[in-house]
Parts: structure tokens; C-alpha cells; sequence
């Protein structure tokens, strides 16, 4: 009993570091030599790192058995089993076996989604045995690690073959230069993973070996046929048009939020995404600054209620577009209108004066430089010539999921009381930059188009 609540404080200990959804809380030790594993007082090890020789795994928890053996849990904050983690639990196991570290049982636990904020969540925690399927897959790795040493080894590379896994690959920088990779399938924006595989089981990795009758949607054609034509920019003649439609004064909308896989208040569940602050830059058509309006929640509480009304108050005037970079804003507030029905017909108003600014530029526009990637971000620093993305260079946090985990850094108490207003400065500074870079976009589209 003491020993199954050892695992289980151990998997609340993890569950609760990180359900931020950053691996910046974890202090791991690499464990080389396992004569800690020798000290028969230890039954219980967690959040560790194993290597040896080449090999590295990270372990959430092992369990001592009576037997000198190990059973291994993995806490996984994901609903699903997927497929990827019983291969992750083999090559844990296979390097395990090389450390002479002998497992007998293998579980994965998680947290049911019937998990409530503050009840007692050793009732929640549900545990499944992995280890017939584990034990096969692990036999099957064996198999192909000896064929990638082999290849490791070898004094020449081996001939490059992209496939299906290189359009996400963060070497591709390595196996295609920045300058060939526009020529290439993986930078045709929102491609599918199945167009990608049909295309290299084909053999076909460059687009201008692409067959015409190849069903792609035409925004993707006109990029293609902009590639092939070695012009620039793609410009739909329908920018203008659309652009027109963005009524002024201009209203740029960013939220951010965060998702906890264990509740931070009242009525959430394991997994439920919290809007925790806003930025608003009103401009007039010749984008020159009205007003700015931010809100960053009260940590200790559920805020979404005060945040609404602080939108709706901010937005109230009912003119102007409302322009956002992303459908996030748009069906957050649908979500909205769900919990809070009383505010239904100020939000509803809200909800018809935004436009996707992003979806603009998919329909629209393009610049083969963009490579594929149409995120704020992936496009601010070409369309306004920076090498670096200086805009946010200044920014503490620089991207949503690090401004996720500083929120719920500070609503889950670990940091020191003086350092939650900085914090919360460097959220709102990160928000207010997303804002701008939607302005610098709007504008920069508008030229573009006239
Ligand atoms: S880009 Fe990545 S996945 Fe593709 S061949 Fe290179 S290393 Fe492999």
C-alpha cells in the first residue's frame, strides 16, 4: 500500500510539472552508473535519464520488485494510447536491458478525464499493463537499431531518401539547403501527410516533377506554378477585394491560453484550455495607434467570466472589423457563448465582425520564401526583410507555449511571490507583440494588393 503510494505521489509529482506543457520544471539526472540502483532501500526511482554508449532513454518510474527486478510506469498526459509511445516503452526497455537493469512489467498511467479540480485524484489514476505488446516491439527494434548502427558506422553516408517524415523534420536544414527546399514538395503550404506520402512512394520529392492531374487545391497550384515561373510572390486578384472587406477602425485580437492536465479551478477538467489574457490594438486606416487594451487573469481564479466582460466592454462599439490570426479567437468565443448564454448577444456581435487574417493569406497571397510555413512568426521577418525575427527578439517568451508554461508557472505557486509581476509584464509584452506583428502583416498586404 505505502509502495503503490509512492508511485502514485511520484505520478501526481510529474502529472502536476508537466501538464505545462514544457519540459523546463524537469531536473534529471543522467545515470550512467546504475550502483544507485544497487541500494536496496531505494524501491522507487523517478523522472531519471539512462545511457549507455550511444544510447539514451528518460524514465517517469521505476519500481522495485521483490525480486531485484524493475517494473516501469510511464505517465503519459494524453487520452490516447498511442502507438508511438509503446515504441518509446521498447527502446526504454531495450536500453534498460543493455544497463542490465531487468524489467518485468510495464505500465502506462494516466489521469481519467473524470478527474475533477481538488477531488481526490489517487481515485482517478488509471493504470494499463503494456507488456505483452512491448515485449514483441521491443524483439522488432532490436532488430532495426543493429541495422542503424550499421549504418552509423559506415564510413560512407547513405543515400539520402526524404520521405513522409521530412516536411516536420527539424534536420532538414541539414539533408535540403534553405535555397533547394523551396523547389521541393515538403514547402507546399498545407500539403496532407497523405499527399506527401503518394508523392515520394512515387518517387517524387520535387514539385516540378509532380503529375498535372495530381488533385492539390488551387491555392497550392498557383504556388507551384509561382515556383516553376521562379516569381516571388503569389497575389490572387482577389487580395484587394477581400482586404476591402476589413471595415475600420481595425480591432487586432491575440489570445492566449493554457491547457493543464490537472485542473487549475473550479468546474475545469484534465485538459480543459483557459483564455488567461488578450491584447487589442485599435488603429485607424492608416494603421496609426488609437488605442491598446490588454487583460491578463488573476492567477489564483478562474478569470474567463471578468476577461469576457473586459472583451466585450473593449469591443463595444460595434464598428469596425475585428482581425485575428488564426480561428483560435473565433471559436474561443464560440465556447464562450456555451458557458456564459447570458452574454450570447454581445459576444454574437463580436463574432461577426472578425476576420481570419490568416485566411486571407491562404486564399491570397504567398511568397516562396515562406517555405510552406504561413505562422505569424514563419512569415513577420520576410515580408519585412529582417534575417532574424527581430520583433520578438526583445520578448522574454517568445512563443504560445512558452507563454503558456510561464502562466502556469505562477498559478501553480512555483516561482517566488516577487517574481509574478515580472511575469505577467513579460506576458503581456509577448501578447502585445503578436498584435503588432498582425498590424505590420495587415499593412504590408494592403500595399501589396494596390
Ligand atoms: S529531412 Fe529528416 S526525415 Fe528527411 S531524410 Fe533528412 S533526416 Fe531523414
Amino acid at each position: 500500500m505505502l509502495l503503490k503510494k509512492k508511485i502514485l505521489d511520484a505520478a501526481l509529482i510529474y502529472l502536476s510539472k508537466n501538464s505545462i506543457g514544457t519540459s523546463i520544471l524537469k531536473s534529471k539526472k543522467i545515470t550512467e552508473n546504475t550502483s544507485i540502483l544497487d541500494d536496496k532501500k531505494i524501491d522507487i526511482i523517478s523522472n531519471t535519464d539512462f545511457s549507455i554508449d550511444n544510447y539514451f532513454t528518460s524514465v517517469d518510474i521505476l519500481k522495485r520488485n521483490d525480486s531485484d527486478s524493475w517494473d516501469l510506469f510511464s505517465i503519459k498526459l494524453s487520452n490516447k494510447c498511442k502507438i508511438k509511445y509503446i515504441i518509446d516503452l521498447s527502446f526504454s526497455k531495450m536500453v534498460l536491458s543493455k544497463l542490465k537493469i531487468n524489467i518485468t512489467k510495464i505500465y502506462i498511467i494516466r489521469l481519467s478525464s473524470d478527474y475533477r479540480f481538488r477531488k481526490n485524484i489517487v481515485e482517478f489514476i488509471e493504470q494499463y499493463d503494456y507488456t505483452k505488446e512491448i515485449n514483441i516491439t521491443t524483439e522488432k527494434l532490436s532488430n532495426d537499431i543493429m541495422q542503424i548502427e550499421k549504418t552509423v558506422e559506415a564510413s560512407n553516408a547513405p543515400k539520402l531518401k526524404l520521405n513522409k517524415n521530412c516536411k516536420n523534420c527539424i534536420a532538414i536544414e541539414r539533408c535540403i539547403k534553405k535555397e533547394k527546399r523551396k523547389y521541393t514538395i515538403f514547402s507546399i503550404p498545407n500539403i496532407s501527410t497523405s499527399n506527401i506520402e503518394k508523392l515520394t512512394e512515387l518517387g517524387i520529392t520535387n514539385i516540378d516533377k509532380i503529375p498535372k492531374d495530381f488533385k492539390l487545391s488551387l491555392y497550392q497550384k498557383k504556388i507551384i506554378e509561382c515556383v516553376l515561373n521562379n516569381k516571388i510572390h503569389y497575389i490572387s486578384e482577389n487580395l484587394k477585394s477581400e482586404l476591402c472587406n476589413i471595415k475600420t477602425p481595425f480591432y487586432y485580437l491575440d489570445f492566449e491560453s493554457i491547457t493543464t492536465t490537472i485542473p487549475l479551478y473550479h468546474n475545469c477538467t484534465p485538459h480543459t484550455r483557459i483564455i488567461t489574457q488578450f491584447s487589442i490594438d485599435k488603429t485607424d486606416e492608416k494603421w496609426k495607434l488609437l488605442a491598446h487594451y490588454e487583460y491578463i487573469a488573476n492567477h489564483k481564479i478562474n478569470c474567463s467570466k471578468k476577461l469576457v466582460k473586459k472583451l466585450i466592454n473593449c469591443l463595444s462599439n460595434n464598428q469596425g472589423s475585428i482581425i485575428t490570426y488564426s480561428n483560435f479567437e473565433f471559436n474561443s468565443i464560440i465556447k464562450f457563448i456555451e458557458i456564459f448564454p447570458n452574454l450570447r448577444k454581445e459576444l454574437e456581435k463580436i463574432i461577426s465582425r472578425i476576420i481570419n487574417l490568416e485566411l486571407i493569406i491562404k486564399k491570397n497571397y504567398y511568397n516562396i520564401n515562406f517555405l510552406g510555413k504561413l505562422s505569424i512568426k514563419s512569415i513577420l521577418p520576410i515580408i519585412t526583410n529582417s534575417d532574424n525575427n527581430n520583433d520578438y527578439k526583445n520578448c522574454e517568451i517568445n512563443n504560445g507555449l512558452e507563454a503558456a508554461a510561464a502562466f502556469s508557472i505562477i498559478a501553480n505557486n512555483l516561482c517566488k511571490i516577487k517574481e509574478i509581476n515580472k511575469i505577467k509584464q513579460q506576458l503581456l509584452k509577448y501578447c502585445a507583440q503578436d498584435t503588432i506583428a498582425m498590424i505590420k502583416i495587415h499593412k504590408f498586404l494592403t500595399k501589396i494588393a494596390s
